[in-house]
């Protein structure tokens, strides 16, 4: 099924979509970890999206396609385009199709880093080129990436919410928003999007802390983090399980709040863990 069409009949019933975001684990007890807990969910989540690496783009597919076979459950594939040229994508659309997902989260991918020389892509020099190419074909239902406090490059609110207008424009049926700890942020994209007639479903991304080596990653994506939150991480840094409750705590209440503000969606970046998948499906479905 296509995604773009569970925001529509849920959110026609003023219901907001919860999906789960994974990454292709290293190791096979890694893969096994995602394949039993996501079989055992008693409640499923409205689909499932799985990341994507130049190293790894076979993984996302293969554990996309084995996640939706056995267990029903929808799956959105990443897909980047920093260095692919024309040839590798049609190649990899070519996959994605066989593989029976109709489901495709396109997005430009980061520059390398510590690697000189490297040739980025002249047929895609941003996501918005990637996402009208998918769009031609009209087997796919294609989602893009959103960020309510702008993305790390963006030198303004405006110039954000151009760039996003010009994704929309280019055919992206949903967004996913960049994960954030103050709701208010992305409110105001929510707003601001509204406003730019960007007429399709913005998912909220939320990311429970959970350990203190999760904190200097957040602050890469360009995430602010409040002082609330900040307090909560000095007060429990000394306890890695204190510390998990309390960060699980305040991402269920930024997902309370945004339910309550009937937002289109919430995407939980789960981190592959079990127990917040689970603890999250109960709560919300
Ligand atoms: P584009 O929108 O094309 O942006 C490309 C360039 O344009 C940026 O580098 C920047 O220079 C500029 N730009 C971007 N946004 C703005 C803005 N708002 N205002 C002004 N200029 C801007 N990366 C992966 O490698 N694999 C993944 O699986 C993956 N999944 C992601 C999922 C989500 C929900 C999000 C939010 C990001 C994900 N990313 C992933 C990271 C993403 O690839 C990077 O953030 C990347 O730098 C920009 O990708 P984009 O698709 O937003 O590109």
């Amino acid at each position: 099924m296509k995604i773009s069409e569970i925001y529509e009949q849920k959110n026609k019933r003023n219901q907001t979509v919860i999906s789960l975001e994974i990454f292709p684990p290293k190791t096979l007890n890694g893969e096994k970890t995602i394949f039993d807990t996501v079989t055992n969910l008693t409640k499923k989540p409205d689909y499932i999206s799985v990341t994507y690496r130049d190293v790894t783009g076979d993984k996302t597919r293969e554990i996309a396609s084995k996640i939706k076979q056995t267990t029903g459950v929808e799956v959105l594939h990443h897909l980047t385009c920093v260095q692919k040229s024309q040839g590798d994508i049609d190649e990899i659309l070519n996959q994605i199709k066989e593989a029976n997902i109709q489901n495709i989260l396109a997005l430009h991918g980061d520059y390398p880093k510590n690697q000189e020389n490297y040739s980025t892509s002249d047929e895609y020099p941003l996501a918005k080129h990637l996402i009208s190419d998918i769009k031609k074909r009209a087997c796919f239902s294609v989602g893009a990436a959103a960020y309510p406090e702008g993305h790390v490059d963006s030198n303004s609110i405006s110039e954000n919410i151009d760039h996003l207008r010009q994704k929309y424009e280019a055919g992206t049926d949903f967004f996913i928003s960049q994960l954030f700890f103050d709701n208010d942020k992305f409110y105001r994209l929510n707003e601001a999007a509204k406003t730019a007639r960007i007429a399709c479903p913005l998912a909220a991304g939320i990311m429970p802390i959970m350990s203190a080596a999760n904190i200097e990653r957040l602050i890469f994506f360009g995430a602010s983090i409040p002082t609330n939150l900040i307090k909560i991480i000095n007060k429990y840094k000394e306890s890695p399980e204190d510390l998990r409750k309390a960060g699980l705590e305040y991402a269920f209440k930024q997902v309370d709040d945004l339910i309550a503000h009937g937002v289109d969606g919430v995407h939980l970046y789960t981190m592959n863990r079990p127990s917040v998948a689970n603890e999250a499906m109960e709560r919300y479905l």
